[in-house]
């Protein structure tokens, strides 16, 4: 399995520290809003990722914290009169609904930064006793930037080109040693949320939070750390200094990111406001459909979200999902018998579209290939088996269908039938499309009433129609 590793910024051979064992961390959400699309971008994308890991017989220990304090989160408490406790678990709450309804497996475990204020002492002192970090006389906590001598290897950055942007925007007041040292500790506001420190009352630093939670959680030397591409740089950058500086151990082997969710071509963001909220689109969609769309892109690529392209995701969904239903029942009315040889070679011919599934999820995680040879088993099976084959075949199909479709999260679930006007009106289309000598047309309509569960039987007395 090769994985696209920004630390070194190409496909490496993925090999974990532990045989057997997957240790990931993934940066959640600050939660002082219903999440957004994108937010639901890396949730969806390293849910997968996880999900084919498992598939791989890996046993994946997947940690993705809560970012429950924050500047957004203040903000909101105030705006409404309450605690910023109360709008973080609120928040909390909408994101877990969200991320079941997008089918996202519960982490192993959600920490909340709130509950991680020791361990984070704990880090920052270790780093000022190493000489990595200094508290200045308001009782802030600065990390020594460039003490940390391979500040810079995840974002490629140069620590001189970083500093000559920073000089212009020197800000005054400022105590630190050095304009690129970063808070690992700041003294509370009036009125703010704090925690007693050795420095002065206040809260931690947002970098320090997932450094401790993925120490203290999954170990000081972890094999993933996973989020969207706009923490690269200084999230990510300064998770690596905190956490090596203090462990002295390389603290992630793969760094991987995803691409960015556009809406008309940019970024999909709360401060330009030209977002959807998952919740909106759960309105119009099933969030399955929000699912699929997200994965028909490569994870890196920017994805643009529009509605032809939902709708795309909905039809292409629905193929697959009548296929199985299509399959479960023939399975229903099935001769109880084993596959006969005919039948077996049939089964044999199904490998290659794993094969294929497996080869573009090994290459990267490509999940939009993974999808076009799901497609390529529906059109197979679709074309393959009727009422006459086997139940030991038609399980074993559908049970195919279903493994592939659970890597991708997506669960195959008939959630509306076609009525019969329509298909009325598709068998009137389909006569004369045959009239016309248009047969692609009329195949392609056999197919579509097949994949919604109608057999066609062209009889003497016309079309006739029942439903599987
Ligand atoms: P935040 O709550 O802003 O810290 O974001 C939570 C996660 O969502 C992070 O991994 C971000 O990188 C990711 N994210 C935020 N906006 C987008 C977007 N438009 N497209 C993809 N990922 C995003
Ligand atoms: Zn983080």
């Amino acid at each position: 399995m090769k994985v696209y590793n920004t630390l070194s910024r190409k496909k490496e051979e993925f090999t974990p520290l532990e045989e057997g064992k997957v240790k990931m961390y993934v940066c959640g959400p600050t939660v002082y809003n219903f999440i957004h699309i994108g937010n639901a971008r890396p949730m969806i994308v390293f849910d997968t990722v996880r999900r084919y890991m498992e598939y791989k017989g890996y046993e994946v220990n997947y940690v993705s914290n809560f970012t429950d304090v924050d500047d957004k989160i203040i903000k909101k408490a105030v705006e409404e009169g309450v605690s910023s406790q109360e709008i973080s678990s609120r928040y909390i709450e909408e994101c877990k609904k969200d991320m079941a309804g997008m089918n996202v497996k519960p982490a192993t475990l959600h920490p909340l930064a709130t509950q991680e204020i020791d361990g984070m002492l704990e880090m920052i002192s270790a780093l000022i006793e190493k000489g990595f970090a200094y508290p200045v006389e308001n009782g802030t906590v600065y990390f020594r930037t460039r003490k940390f001598e391979e500040y810079g290897k995840l974002s490629h950055k140069n620590l001189d080109d970083l500093q000559a942007g920073h000089r212009d925007i020197k800000v005054t007041g400022e105590d630190k040693e050095d304009s690129l040292d970063f808070v690992l500790w700041k003294p509370k506001k009036e009125g703010e949320p704090y925690w007693e420190s050795p420095w002065c009352q206040g809260r931690p630093g947002w970098h320090i939070e997932c450094s401790v939670m993925a120490k203290k959680y999954l170990g000081e030397e972890i094999d993933i750390h996973a989020g969207g591409e706009d923490l690269i740089f200084p999230h990510h950058e300064n998770e690596i200094a905190q956490s090596e500086a203090c462990n002295g151990k390389i603290f992630s082997k793969y760094w991987l990111h995803n691409g960015f969710l556009n809406i008309d071509n940019r970024k999909m963001s709360k401060s330009l406001g030209n977002f959807f909220t998952v919740r909106e689109i759960s309105e119009k969609y099933d969030l399955q459909v929000l699912r699929f769309f997200m994965l028909s892109a490569h994870y890196r690529s920017p994805l643009n979200f529009s509605a032809e392209l939902m709708e795309a995701a909905k039809n292409g969904l629905e193929r697959i999902v009548n296929a199985a239903d299509n399959l479960r029942h023939l399975l229903k009315n099935a001769k109880r018998a084993f596959m006969s040889e005919e039948e077996t070679e049939i089964w044999k011919g199904s490998d290659a579209f794993v094969e294929k599934f497996e080869a573009a999820m090994d290459d990267d995680f490509n999940t939009a290939d993974a999808i076009a040879s799901v497609f390529e088993l529906v059109k197979y099976s679709n074309t393959r088996v009727n009422e006459e084959n086997s139940g030991e075949l038609l399980e074993r199909l559908f049970k195919r269908l279903e493994q592939l479709c659970d890597i991708l999260g997506i669960v195959l679930e008939k959630k509306e039938q076609i009525l019969d006007e329509e298909i009325e009106r598709l068998i009137t289309e389909r006569q004369a499309a045959r009239k016309d000598k248009n047969f692609a047309r009329a195949d392609e309509i056999r197919e579509i009433l097949l994949n919604k569960g109608i057999i066609l039987e062209d009889t003497r007395e016309g079309v006739k129609w029942k439903r599987a």
